[in-house]
């Protein structure tokens, strides 16, 4: 069985990979067991210089990284070197921090002495998804490795590219053999994985459908799973909102990684009174993106990450305006050899549609006119997903008031849209997914929080 990347914007293939074989399989799972009982051992102070140099070196091979990644996954090069210097600042953010979050802390008792720990849990497996091929990885990685767990990474089939470059980053960076393997594998055949018992844990970033099946492994050997699922962010645009920051907020929100984010920005909620002024303006600056070769610098949305998933995007258009979308922008598949996806805006979307009801995993927006606040609220919460949410109003008190009090999600931004930050828990409630990632809740997700009492 082999694995095969395929440069999405002219269809070459630029590598084939085997699947790992039940041999070496068994090989990597006893290498990442015996690792792990050196690793948890190792004194704070190495991990974190350990980790310092892998930010340093993901810094100096930026370029490198970057067309990796935009090569395997279409992604322009600007968001690219973007992805790199994230994946660096979360190294540095956990080399800083993770000592702290994991100190022990007394407790207060009768008893003459109650205290918490924080101890690591073992290898654990993360499967990953291909739209942040590096990124991804690397919130999971930096967090786990400052807390002696030692990483499993299956990345998604069409990142192995990457899935390689990451493994022998961490080798080049000094952390020793068996710290952080990537072994490739077919989603499908993950299940089994998880119920080996040199895994301790996993943790998913992906379709609902895959974090199901994931749920379901790791529920049936009761085994710890954190949740990082699809998105349908809802955007309210109030009538107080100013227009012009909206627009350009929504657009960025919308078109990030060519619209391939869990977090982008997917329905926008206007209120009557200012739609019109809202959706003039917000088709005219879709239209103003640049699609084209995503090797330019000045490339703003690039191919989608492969023609198969272009087809099931432009399958959700197509059964919405069925179903009574109007296609203001877009919405045509181009000719010629990249899997392209135009900047598309649908109105007039409502419940019943899959731009209503689903996610789309491209640059299309929906918009949805409301008649006030109360109305935008119940369309923003009317979804079984629940991972982000943006509010656009100049009173910042009205915008606090809903994100705090309203919008059920893991994330509300007021005037600006959602983006993950390594200083802030990220992660999403219902189908979007459970569990946090990043800041003090990621690094604590896959530790023993063991209590020791001294009578
Ligand atoms: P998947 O969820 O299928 O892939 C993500 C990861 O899960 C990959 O490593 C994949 O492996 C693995 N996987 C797939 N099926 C299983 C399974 N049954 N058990 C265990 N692991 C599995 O996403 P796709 O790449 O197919 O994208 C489809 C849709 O998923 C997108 O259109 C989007 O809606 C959503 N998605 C959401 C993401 C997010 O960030 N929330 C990220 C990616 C996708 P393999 O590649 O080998 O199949």
């Amino acid at each position: 069985m082999t694995l095969k990347s395929i440069n999405p914007y002219d269809g070459s293939l630029i590598a084939s990979y085997d699947q790992v074989s039940e041999d070496k399989l068994e090989e990597l799972l006893d290498k990442s067991a015996s690792q792990w009982v050196e690793w948890r051992a190792t004194p704070f102070n190495k991990r974190k210089s350990l980790l310092e140099e892998t930010a340093k070196i993901l810094r100096d091979r930026k370029e490198q990284y970057a067309s990796l990644i935009t090569r395997e996954i279409g992604k322009a090069i600007n968001e690219s070197r973007g992805e790199i210097e994230k994946c660096a600042w979360v190294c540095e953010y956990y080399a800083e921090n993770a000592q702290r979050f994991l100190i022990s802390e007394e407790v207060a008792t009768e008893y003459s002495k109650a205290q918490i720990d924080y101890q690591p849990l073992g290898p654990i497996l993360a499967v990953m998804p291909w739209n942040f091929p590096f990124w991804q990885v690397f919130r999971f990685a930096a967090p786990n490795l400052m807390a002696g767990n030692v990483a499993i990474l299956k990345h998604a089939s069409n990142a192995t590219g990457c899935s390689l470059a990451i493994q022998q980053l961490f080798l080049d960076a000094g952390f020793p053999e068996g710290t952080f393997l990537s072994l490739f594998l077919r989603g499908s055949e993950t299940s089994k994985l998880i119920s080996d018992s040199r895994i301790a844990g996993v943790t998913l970033t992906g379709s609902t459908l895959a974090g199901k099946a994931v749920a379901e492994a790791a529920g049936k050997s009761i085994k710890k799973s954190v949740l990082e699922l699809g998105g349908s962010d809802p955007y309210l645009i109030l009538e107080d909102a100013d227009i012009d920051l909206a627009v350009e907020k929504c657009v960025a929100g919308r078109l990030m990684n060519a619209g391939q984010s869990c977090i982008g920005a997917k329905r926008f909620i206007v209120v009557a009174s200012v739609y019109d002024k809202f959706i003039k303006k917000f088709i005219a600056k879709m239209k103003m993106a640049k699609v084209g070769d995503p090797t330019e610098d000045d490339t703003h949305v690039g191919p989608l990450a492969s023609k198969q998933f272009r087809e099931e995007l432009h399958f959700q258009v197509e059964k919405s305006i069925e179903k009574g979308a109007v296609l203001e922008l877009g919405g045509e598949v181009p000719e010629g050899k990249g899997a392209f996806y135009p900047p598309t805006v649908l109105s007039n979307v409502s419940k019943g549609m899959p731009a209503y009801d689903e996610e789309l995993f491209g640059p299309v927006a929906s918009v949805i006119m409301v008649d006030d606040e109360d109305a935008a609220i119940e369309v923003a919460n009317d979804t079984n997903f629940g991972l982000g949410a943006a509010v656009f109003t100049t009173d910042l008190k009205r915008g606090e008031r809903i994100a705090s009090d309203s919008i059920r999600a893991g994330a509300v931004f007021v005037n600006d849209f959602v983006k993950s930050d390594p200083r802030l828990p990220f992660g999403g409630i219902k189908e979007s997914g459970y569990g946090r990632e990043l800041s003090l809740y990621g690094i604590r997700e896959f530790m023993n929080v063991k209590t020791v009492v001294v009578s």
